[in-house]
């Protein structure tokens, strides 16, 4: 019988589970190791011991996508609740509704207006000079105009980012809709749930194959490659090599728990729009699951900082001057014949998880036929 090839899977979030079983399915020999204690990465869910509550260890995450094959696959893992996303904002000392939508204008101006009304009137004081926004505040200030840019966007991005919204791809605005009707949906996706058992469980079913073992309290050394026909890491590509070409800039975040009897703030998130405050948000972990019911709460108050060697690097920030290193990083690591770069970190990109799913499934589709046609030739 011929021997199963062997692969090394760095990382055992979403992209190295999903590599793994794909290629466990095939009959190869996968070994997946993590540095942390435990596996599925920055999605880790666990129940808190003292209340049961569901917790989002390293921030919220709400599953949330228009892939059918990305659907399908994690509702063959778990079973998903129905959940929409349906953020609040404090700003200026009042409570607002996000993304910004009807009753976000409508309130923040006094107004009643519908929605042919609200879009002229925002047509109206929004900036027509710009016509191809290439930066965060330009992209602000033409679709919404200057007041509920401030009002909602610079303070908070500032937090986050650590930078003006001058100095930030419009890219990252374009991720939240405006809206001139009443939706306040967070997301504009077809498909938005909360697995039922958490993504933990998922994960570890997704590993659960006999083909895979999973080694945890496991710091990678390239020095193993030599023992692996195929290495997939999902690490920070620049860490691997040694940052020869500088070292990418991510955010980190720091989290202050609050636990208190009954509702802390009554829905999963609320954002801290103004700069004076100096967390993002907070997160009520309950509110995550509302098919529970629970008596205490826990909440976590969510600080962004720069990132500094040791920590966890939660958010790529690929700020324009970045460009040039990481075409850098991409280059060495294309020339890889032994080792695929892969996942959030390999790939240095702001992912969410039915994109980094996708990937992960696309990735290995490419592998095997590259495999195949060697195999052929
Ligand atoms: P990761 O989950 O980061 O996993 C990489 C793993 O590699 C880690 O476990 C790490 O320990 C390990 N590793 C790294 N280097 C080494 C090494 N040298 N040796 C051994 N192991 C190593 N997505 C959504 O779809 N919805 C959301 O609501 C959402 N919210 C988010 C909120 C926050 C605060 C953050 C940070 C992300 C959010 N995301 C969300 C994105 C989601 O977390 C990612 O899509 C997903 O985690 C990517 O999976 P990954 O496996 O590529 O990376
Ligand atoms: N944002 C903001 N105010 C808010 C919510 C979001 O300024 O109340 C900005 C912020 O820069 C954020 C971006 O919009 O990074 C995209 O929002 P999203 O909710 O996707 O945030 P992320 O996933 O980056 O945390």
């Amino acid at each position: 019988m011929q021997e199963k090839k062997k692969i090394l899977i760095v990382g055992a979030g979403f992209t190295g589970a999903v590599i793994a079983r794909e290629l466990a399915k095939e009959n190869y020999e996968v070994r997946v190791i993590d540095k942390r204690s435990h596996i599925a990465g920055n999605c880790y869910t666990e129940r808190d011991s003292d209340t049961n509550i569901m917790v989002h260890k390293y921030g919220p995450h709400i599953f949330h996508t228009d892939n059918e094959e990305v659907w399908s696959y994690v509702n063959s893992f778990d079973t998903f609740m129905p959940y929409v996303n349906r953020v609040k904002a404090t700003s200026g000392g009042k409570v607002y509704s996000l993304p910004i939508n009807l009753f976000t204008i409508n309130q923040f101006y006094g107004k009643t207006l519908n929605p042919q009304e609200a879009r002229n009137f925002i047509e109206e004081i929004a900036d027509k000079s710009i016509t191809d926004p290439q930066t965060f505040e330009e992209q602000a200030m033409k679709f919404i105009g200057k007041d509920l840019y401030y009002a909602f966007f610079y303070g908070y991005t500032k937090k986050q980012w650590g930078l003006e919204p001058k100095e930030l791809p419009s890219s990252i605005l374009k991720r939240l809709p405006v809206r001139f009707t009443y939706d306040d949906n967070y997301f504009n996706h077809k498909y938005q749930g909360m697995p039922l058992n958490g993504y933990k469980k998922i994960v570890e079913k997704i590993l659960d194959h006999e083909n895979i073992t999973v080694e945890l309290n496991s710091d990678y050394d390239q020095s193993v490659n030599s023992q692996f026909d195929h290495v997939f890491y999902s690490g920070p590509i620049d860490e691997y090599y040694d940052s020869k070409f500088g070292t990418l800039d991510y955010r980190t975040l720091d989290f202050e728990e609050i636990r208190s009897e009954g509702d802390f703030q009554g829905t999963a998130v609320m954002n801290y729009c103004d700069a004076e405050v100096p967390y993002t948000r907070i997160t009520e972990h309950k509110f995550f699951s509302p098919w529970e019911t629970h008596e205490k709460t826990i909440c976590f108050k969510e600080y962004s900082r720069a990132y500094k060697k040791g920590d966890i690097p939660y958010y790529p920030v690929r700020q324009v001057k970045e460009k040039a290193m990481l075409e850098k990083y991409l280059e060495v690591a294309e020339a890889e014949d032994k080792v695929s770069f892969v996942g959030r970190l390999g790939s240095y990109r702001y992912m969410d998880m039915d994109v980094t799913i996708a990937e992960a499934l696309k990735t290995v589709r490419e592998f095997l036929a590259v495999k195949q046609v060697v195999a052929l030739s």
